[in-house]
């Protein structure tokens, strides 16, 4: 049994931290939102008055945090020189490269080994303790990693050095947003040349166009597997969000001066959904923008 110190109890950090109780760790827990901390007492962790309160004395640092900015200066401030040199420090956020390979590096000067660790899998696998890690950091970083994460997630996988976890991420994200959107393309536009949806389904699921985005996570309702498309594309993985891994693929793209135009175009789609209110809806809502058949959460019956 390890002693871990968790922060930033949101949306995912919550159902992860409750995971670590289940697996018998003890959690110091800290967020910066009451009801954030009431969920996580209910759920049998230790709440600190402070991230730096919570830190003392643990065996590992677990932090999910909105982003990059938030990472640094919760790192910055309330971890090196607070948790003890030998913790393993795990960020499963997901932030831009430059800020993980930064903070890395900084905590590498004060001592610690430090590891990027974000997720594939969004709120319903972090409560059922299914996420898969994809983890960038040294070799001795994964393995002390490895135990705390694995009792969080079905996979964990070593991506390579520091940041290399975001970097497998975020190129995961832009090709999974591209093709979401080329598969509602390809629904719209079989739609209007009068092929039943079932029908091209059947056909393209099996056929060259296949992919992920088509065949487990159909943007067209009653077509496929359940996802949220027939749930009014409500839970699942929110365009917001998308959005988000879009323009850190982007910036990272800029930096590393490598030619993206698919994705760059993917983020322009997203973009456009989320200021026309599709923000929270699931990211395959996006097919109504495509087919114009798109109301705003705010104007529906
Ligand atoms: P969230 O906003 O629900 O949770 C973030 C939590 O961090 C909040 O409770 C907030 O109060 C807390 N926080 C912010 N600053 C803090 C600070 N300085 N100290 C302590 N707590 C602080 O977000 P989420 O949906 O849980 O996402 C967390 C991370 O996981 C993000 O980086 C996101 O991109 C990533 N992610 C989310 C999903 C998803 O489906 N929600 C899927 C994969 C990855």
């Amino acid at each position: 049994m390890a002693r871990v110190a968790f922060i930033g109890l949101g949306n995912m950090g919550g159902g992860m931290a409750a995971n670590l109780v289940k697996a018998g760790h003890e959690i110091a827990a800290f967020d910066l939102a009451e009801p954030a901390l009431e969920r996580a007492r209910g759920n049998g962790c230790e709440i600190a008055a402070s991230a730096g309160e919570a830190v003392a004395g643990v065996d590992a640092v677990v932090t999910m945090l909105p982003a990059g900015k938030h990472v640094a200066s919760v790192y910055r401030d309330e971890v090196f020189g607070k948790a003890p040199t030998n913790a393993i420090l795990i960020d499963c956020s997901t932030i831009d490269v430059a800020t993980a390979r930064q903070v890395e590096e900084e905590a590498a000067a004060a001592g610690y080994v430090m590891v990027d660790a974000p997720v594939s899998g969004g709120i319903a696998a972090a409560d059922a303790g299914t996420l898969t890690f994809m983890v960038g950091g040294s070799g001795d970083g994964f393995g002390k990693a490895q135990a705390i994460l694995e009792k969080m997630g079905k996979a964990v996988i070593h991506a390579g050095g520091a940041g290399s976890g975001q970097a497998a991420k975020i190129c995961n994200n832009m090709l999974l947003g591209a093709t979401m959107a080329a598969t509602c393309e390809a629904f719209a536009l079989a739609e209007k040349l009068g092929l039943d949806l079932q029908t091209f389904y059947d056909i393209s699921s099996k056929a060259s166009g296949q992919s992920w985005s088509m065949t487990s996570y159909c943007p067209v309702p009653g077509v496929g597997p359940e996802t949220p498309a027939d749930r009014n594309y409500e839970g699942g993985f929110a365009a917001a969000l998308m959005l988000k891994d879009l323009r850190l693929a982007m910036d990272a793209a800029k930096e590393a001066g490598a030619y993206t135009p698919m994705g760059g175009e993917a983020e322009e789609l997203y973009q456009r959904f989320v200021d026309r209110g599709g923000g929270t809806k699931d990211f395959s809502a996006i097919i109504k923008m495509i087919d114009d058949s798109w109301v705003p959460p705010a104007d529906e019956e």
